[in-house]
């Protein structure tokens, strides 16, 4: 079928919308009709080059939530009408994802960044020629998706979708850090290093869990106070004083940090900032040289902790959020701003200035 989709064609500042053919859904995928997506730094990275490598052009895009029109014969549990989030992609086979672990699936770089399905084939194209497509398995800055049917994660159908999809990356990401990976618990401590959507998350979820103090460290006095707002129980400006100010919130450290930046002295100061056998969780790579105080880990028992999409299983952890949010103890939405499709440009602008905290592409209204 013919969708409009936002196509990254080298050398542009941001997608552009196209008309586009999508494949009919194989046996094992749904189609979704997107009613809105999320933009998470992800995806401006890899348009620009700077990120993973990416095949072009490439329809990017991994935070959609939408509409179920056609499921695929083999498809079971999932039925026209329903409400999804689309998550990452991952086999279902191998021992992270029979461990409801497939954010570490074998497959899941693959299956993120290739831009093709496991078998190498795009469900995307322009009149003939092939345009790299299944990015985290959607593709998602598209009106219409194939996904797998493991990927959709049912929603209730009463529920505003469109603040629903950045659920399936970056909130999925702080919260599930704080709650499944460092599985931090009541009275405990934990420092936030740049309180982006993924930093805020996690501070909510880390008040929701009942952690005595909670500190956001960040370079942007709006998003600190922000950050007050949603449960921080103190806020720190990101420069040398920093460390500083720390060790007088905890002079024996904290026992958890979380790093959501790439900056090397971040990473630094996230493990400095630890108490004796406390746990430094990262969610991307360092730019830049940097090389871990072996020193400092070994000398107090700390630990170096990669995570990704919060560890979580999207199937059981995105239904629990929004339970939390339906509560009013995950207010989450606070973090979405929404633009029109159309509005593309100004949305990635907004979301690499810092100025939209979560942007979120609305295809229908
Ligand atoms: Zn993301
Ligand atoms: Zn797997």
């Amino acid at each position: 079928m013919r969708i409009a989709a936002a196509v990254s064609r080298e050398a542009t500042a941001h997608p552009g919308i196209e008309d586009v053919d999508l494949e009919a859904p194989r046996p094992d995928e749904v189609r979704v009709r997107i009613v809105a997506a999320g933009i998470c730094h992800t995806d401006l990275h890899c348009h620009s080059g700077r990120g993973m490598p990416v095949p072009k052009p490439i329809v990017l895009g991994h935070e959609g939530a939408g509409v179920i029109e056609e499921v695929g014969a083999g498809v079971t549990g999932l039925a026209r009408g329903d409400h999804v989030v689309i998550s990452g992609g991952s086999c279902g086979v191998c021992p992270s994802c029979r461990s409801a672990r497939p954010t570490y699936c074998r497959d899941a770089m693959k299956l993120a960044f290739a831009g093709m399905r496991a078998d190498g084939s795009s469900p995307l194209s322009q009149n003939g020629e092939r345009i790299a497509g299944s990015f985290f398995a959607q593709s998602s800055f598209a009106t219409h998706v194939v996904t797998p049917a493991r990927s959709a994660v049912k929603v209730p159908a009463d529920l505003p979708l469109h603040l629903l999809g950045p659920l399936g990356c970056g909130i999925i990401t702080g919260a599930g850090s704080v709650l499944e990976a460092l599985r931090v618990r009541p009275g405990q401590s934990i420092v936030v290093f740049g309180v982006g959507s993924v930093g805020l998350a996690a501070i909510m979820a880390a008040r929701l869990v009942g952690a005595r103090d909670v500190v956001a460290v960040d370079i942007d006095r709006a998003r600190l106070d922000l950050a007050t707002a949603l449960g921080a129980t103190a806020a720190i400006a990101s420069d040398e004083a920093a460390l500083g100010a720390l060790k007088e919130i905890a002079p024996d450290g904290f026992e958890y940090s979380f790093n959501t930046t790439a900056a090397p002295a971040v990473y630094e100061m996230a493990i400095a900032c630890l108490a004796n056998e406390g746990v430094a969780g990262f969610v991307t790579r360092p730019i830049g040289e940097w090389k871990a105080n072996v020193a400092l880990l070994l000398a107090g028992g700390r630990k170096l902790q990669g995570i990704l999409g919060g560890s979580a299983n999207p199937q059981t952890f995105i239904p629990l959020m929004i339970d939390y949010w339906r509560r009013g103890l995950f207010p989450f939405d606070r973090l979405i701003e929404p633009f029109p499709f159309e509005q593309i440009g100004e949305a990635w602008a907004a979301c690499a200035a810092g100025s939209a905290i979560k942007p979120v592409l609305r295809m229908a209204p």
